[in-house]
């Protein structure tokens, strides 16, 4: 257990309107959980404290190589007034394994949890309300060394930001178009696709420009090999129903393992719908496409839950999946996910965790 002191702000902000629209990222809670890690010492100093600019040497090993990682999770407030998180035990699992490719230390999975819990209970009454809004979690870790030499730092911070936000579809699930990549490549095998860390996205961003001036609106990630077999989106994970089969990508080492995307395998298992963790071409895509048995393309990641893929570019084709609207599983996955998150469907599983 960490002995967390909580230091409370003495001039807390004035939360937007609830009728005002709360976009993604751009709006802050009062506090923030704030841990340092010293070699020889481990993590100490757990606090909950005033959200405020950090104080860094412009030397800071974060600004020169990047070694850093984040996480993303959300808080809800339930139909029952009670607030909830959903699975905070596997992103501090995740940050484990993402810790380890980035020799940043350890952080033992229930301080992790712990942290996210005691933070958002100080800040519980930002967890907006309306339809679809939810608290975004942000815990991340930088180096902090004042050192230009290239090696693992000795001191880090890790820090919990909160940021309230609207729904990602103001008006219900909407399909969107996506743009599948044939020259850049996210990551390679050996690389640190699967971990979640901010170099993943710096490289991304030429394609998301490029597929954005097209008219997409995300990237799928071919592998970075042989650029044939499907990866992941920008930042979510990728599904295809094909003849009744529903099929994803294998967790490869080039793939981020989506806690969402772990969430829709063991629902789709428990109606019986027959899952295939596996590599696929563009080619078997395409061929599906061509003889009617692509039956639905959708997106998994915190942000969206689902987000429908209507229309699928590859090269000099474009492809609409069925009629371009929302598939029948994917709005029922949307339908459960979130009504397991809001309290409206029996947690089987045990996903949801109530904070207060
Ligand atoms: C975070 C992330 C995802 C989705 O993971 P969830 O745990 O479902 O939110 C997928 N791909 C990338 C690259 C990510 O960073």
């Amino acid at each position: 257990m960490l002995d967390i002191k909580i230091q409370k702000t003495s001039s807390p902000k004035k939360k937007t309107a609830a009728d005002q629209p709360l976009g993604f990222g751009k709006i802050f809670t009062d506090h923030m959980f704030v841990m340092d890690y010293t070699e020889g010492k481990g993590w100490h100093d757990a606090r909950v404290e005033p959200f405020r600019n950090l104080s860094l040497s412009p030397a800071a090993m974060v600004f020169h190589y990047g070694q850093e990682m984040f996480e993303g999770l959300k808080a809800y407030r339930g139909d029952d007034g009670k607030h909830y998180v959903f699975r905070p035990d596997m992103n501090a699992m995740r940050t484990n394994n993402t810790n380890d490719r980035l020799v940043i230390p350890r952080i033992p999975v229930e301080d992790f949890v712990q942290a996210v819990k005691t933070v958002v209970k100080v800040d519980a009454d930002w967890i907006p309300s309306a339809p679809g809004t939810s608290l975004y979690i942000r815990p991340f870790i930088i180096a902090t060394d004042e050192f230009l030499g290239v090696a693992p730092s000795k001191t880090y911070l890790f820090i919990i930001i909160l940021s309230p936000s609207g729904a990602y579809y103001e008006s219900g699930l909407a399909p969107v178009g996506i743009w599948i990549e044939d020259e850049y490549v996210r990551a390679v095998k050996g690389g640190m696709g699967f971990a979640k860390t901010g170099g993943n996205y710096a490289a991304s961003l030429i394609a998301q420009v490029k597929a954005h001036d097209e008219g997409f609106s995300q990237v799928l990630w071919l592998d970075g090999v042989e650029r044939k077999y499907i990866e992941e989106v920008g930042a979510m994970n990728i599904f295809f129903k094909i003849n009744g089969t529903v099929l994803t990508p294998e967790l490869n080492g080039s793939i981020l393992p989506g806690i969402t995307r772990d969430s829709v395998i063991k629902l789709c298992k428990s109606w019986g719908i027959p899952v295939e963790e596996r590599r696929i071409s563009v080619d078997e895509l395409l061929e599906a496409q061509a003889n009617g048995t692509l039956e639905e393309v959708f997106g998994t990641g915190t942000a969206a839950v689902i987000s429908p893929v209507g229309k699928l570019r590859f090269k000099d084709e474009v492809m609409t999946i069925k009629d371009g609207g929302i598939g029948e599983l994917s709005q029922k996955l949307y339908d459960t996910v979130t009504g397991i998150q809001l309290g409206r469907i029996e947690d089987k599983f045990g996903w949801r965790v109530c904070i207060d």
